[in-house]
């Protein structure tokens, strides 16, 4: 069974009055099944954040038409927690600073609110810090960033690390990647990456969206199907070569085609 089937998905920007609103989605498709790994690539603007946000709930989007069902149910009747709960992870989703809270505090209660939702009881401290220590080691982090408050002073590197850190442990079974920082090194690139094929390893059931403008991402996440979005539509899904491909040849063919159909 599909985990997400986007139908026909069409989106505008908020306004009081409809009608008002930009139309950024125009009729997007998407399937993704269990343990596949798709990247959504295209052109700056062409409505990929967009797409990333409508799927975590977050505000000043309106669906006009189409659907999108996660795991049999309508997510859009869902709200971003119980998204989450669910199982539907949005990296990036706390790009806030917390100061004063460290991330192995943030991380308990946010595992904590999960665990309720699957009927699970909280850890107890001693088994949260085995967990810690164990996802740790996986994703090769320093044990002493957990106690450090969550993002505040972290490099780009470091904010993707705890990003990263945060999916591990929420074990959710779609994850959803905006590279939307046009800054991002590749140092920072491979922390992402290492993550994800290290997760995709120890849960070969997980499902990944990854959304990025560029191809060099794919360079360490091998991606099943690669499909480009342009003008809030996907004009073509292929295998890896595509993303080959539109390295060399990049995205003009691609906005003539949106253009024309
Ligand atoms: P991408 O991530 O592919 O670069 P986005 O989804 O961020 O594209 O944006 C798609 C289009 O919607 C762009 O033209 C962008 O300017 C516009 N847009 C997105 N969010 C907003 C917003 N909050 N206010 C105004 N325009 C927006
Ligand atoms: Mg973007």
């Amino acid at each position: 069974m599909a985990i997400l089937e986007i139908k026909d998905l069409h989106c505008r920007l908020d306004q009081k009055e409809p009608s008002e609103g930009k139309e950024i989605l125009k009729g997007l498709n998407l399937t993704i099944n269990a343990g596949e790994v798709h990247a959504i690539m295209g052109p700056n603007g062409s409505g990929k954040s967009t797409l990333a946000n409508v799927l975590s709930g977050k505000d000043g989007y309106q669906i006009t038409q189409g659907s999108i069902i996660y795991e049999g149910k309508n997510l859009l009747e869902m709200d971003p927690e119980e998204r989450a709960r669910e199982g539907v992870f949005l990296a990036f989703q706390y790009p806030v600073e917390l100061p004063g809270v460290a991330i192995n505090y943030f991380l308990r209660m946010a595992l904590k609110a999960v665990r309720e939702h699957r009927g699970l009881p909280a850890l107890k401290l001693k088994e949260f810090d085995d967990l810690i220590k164990t996802k740790a080691k996986v994703l090769q982090l320093d044990e002493s960033f957990l106690k450090r408050s969550v993002n505040e002073g972290f490099s780009g590197g470091e904010k993707k690390r705890n990003e990263i850190f945060q999916m591990a442990l929420l074990d959710p079974k779609l994850c959803l990647l905006d590279e939307t920082d046009s800054g991002l090194d590749i140092d920072a690139l491979q922390i992402v990456s290492n993550g994800v094929n290290k997760l995709k390893i120890e849960d070969p059931k997980k499902a990944f969206l990854v959304i990025t403008h560029y191809q060099r991402l794919l360079d360490y996440i091998v991606p099943d199907f690669v499909h480009v979005l342009v003008n809030g539509r996907i004009v073509r899904s292929g295998d890896k070569s595509l993303a080959l491909e539109l390295e060399k040849s990049g995205y003009s063919w691609a906005k003539e085609e949106s253009v024309s159909a």
